[in-house]
């Protein structure tokens, strides 16, 4: 039993907040610089005040870095004000970590702009006011992110934002027919989603999407099977989009279908069956390739080699989807490079505020421009996505801002147009 008279009893209630550190890059759009950017510092540091958020505030006379030190809930209110605020644009989140202390304590918000000091000066002085020991110092991401700011060497990050403001989307009916009706017990059906490279105004593919019945969704559709036949099944239905593409004529068009890898090993004869079913469709085996995630992949990487070998050997493509939401990432390239990498939905979504999945994303250009493999980026909602991603050298895209996919068919794409 406890003793309530116990003193340490109700102490136990408040979790102390841990101190958080924000970093965000940003362009300030200011008309004097100089004078202004002292001004806006001088208004911040009252504000701050009273939220107990400390930091400093690093400028060229366009590019800021910041660096904001508080209770975690202060830090991303203040974050939030600052990424509505019309004054900055291109807010990018560095870092958000947690630490015992500040690094700049008793000093409110201080100001280093390049424009009247040498990189020299700011690096000495915003060593002076660091609270860090100097031995901490070498190995502390805050300070090598304001050092890499000071140097200059920032400016791969900091690549001239496209401006989304400047692009709209017109509405195109897609250059396909109709398709009629379902084939006699058809057990399933697909729809269908363009994979466009609108920089060309150009239609990459056609991804076919599998449908129950009643419409429902790939997830719900497989648990409706007989476990047992799910990957016969998978194999299978891939038929009917074979033929929904011969229907819609799609011409000379790549059509990719997903696939459970280990459709392609445990169904005997599988891949003969895809070539066999492509052709009787009228389609090239060079116009379909098959997807399969990384996790499948990796899951049954040495019963799947033969599979793809054999795949391959027919001239089949070959992407891995969701790159990036599973283990291997990069590592899965050492074994096996295929045509085509569709970089996951999660990594892209809001690519334009986060500067860890800008890093991520730049490794993966950079790594399949040297392999020569094609990029595809999924799940694009928001035009600032899309334009980031092109000019981190992405040209295939797919996404609800370009085109839902379509029941049966091929539904209007919407391409994207600079405002005049
Ligand atoms: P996936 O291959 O990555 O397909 C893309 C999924 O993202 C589709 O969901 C599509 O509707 C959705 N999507 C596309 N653009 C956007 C966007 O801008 N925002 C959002 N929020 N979503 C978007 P769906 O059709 O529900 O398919 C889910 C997954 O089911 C597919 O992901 C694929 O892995 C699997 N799947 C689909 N058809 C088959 C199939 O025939 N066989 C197998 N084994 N798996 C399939
Ligand atoms: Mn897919
Ligand atoms: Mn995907």
């Amino acid at each position: 039993m406890l003793n309530s008279n116990f003193p340490g009893a109700s102490l136990i209630l408040e979790p102390i907040p841990v101190l958080t550190t924000l970093i965000y890059r940003s362009q300030l759009h200011l008309s004097c610089r100089s004078a202004e950017l002292s001004a806006l510092v001088e208004r911040a540091r009252s504000r701050n005040a009273k939220l107990n958020i400390t930091g400093v505030l690093l400028s060229n006379g366009c590019d800021v870095l910041q660096i904001l030190e508080g209770a975690e809930e202060s830090v991303v209110k203040l974050f939030h004000k600052i990424r509505d605020d019309e004054r900055h644009s291109g807010v990018v989140e560095l870092m958000r970590d947690y630490g015992p202390r500040r690094r700049f304590d008793n000093v409110g918000m201080l100001l280093f702009d390049l424009q009247v000091q040498s990189p020299k000066e700011v690096l000495e002085s915003v060593l002076h006011y660091s609270q860090l020991e100097s031995y901490l110092i070498s190995d502390d991401r805050v300070f090598k992110f304001i050092q890499t700011f000071i140097t200059g060497k920032h400016t791969g990050q900091t690549r001239s934002p496209v401006d989304a403001g400047k692009w709209t989307l017109a509405c195109e009916k897609a250059p396909f027919g109709q398709a009629m009706g379902l084939i006699a017990g058809q057990i399933c059906q697909f729809a269908l989603q363009p994979i466009v490279e609108p920089s060309e105004g150009k239609i990459s593919s056609l991804e076919a999407l599998i449908r129950g019945n009643d419409g429902g969704s790939p997830e719900h559709f497989f648990k409706t099977l007989d476990q047992d036949k799910l990957y016969e099944v998978d194999l299978q239905t891939k038929a009917y989009a074979f033929a929904l593409a011969e229907k819609l004529g799609i011409g000379s068009h790549k059509i990719a279908v997903n696939l459970l890898p280990m459709s392609l090993v445990k169904v005997p004869g599988a891949v003969e069956f895809l070539v066999e079913q492509i052709r009787q469709h009228g389609l090239q085996p060079e116009q379909v390739v098959i997807e399969v995630t990384e996790n499948e992949m990796i899951s049954g990487f040495n019963k799947f080699n033969s599979a793809i070998k054999q795949l391959r050997g027919e001239g089949i493509g070959l992407a891995i989807d969701d790159f990036g939401s599973g283990y291997a990432g990069l590592s899965l390239l050492t074994r096996f490079q295929p045509d085509k990498i569709k970089i996951d939905r999660e990594i892209v979504s809001n690519i334009h505020l986060s500067g860890p999945k800008q890093a991520i994303v730049r490794s993966i250009v950079s790594c399949c421009t040297d392999l020569e493999i094609t990029l595809v980026a999924e799940g694009i909602e928001k035009l600032e996505e899309w334009c980031w991603l092109e000019s981190a050298g992405i040209r295939r895209f797919q996404g609800f801002l370009f085109a839902r996919p379509q029941l049966n068919g091929v539904g209007d794409i919407h391409w994207p147009h600079l405002v005049r």
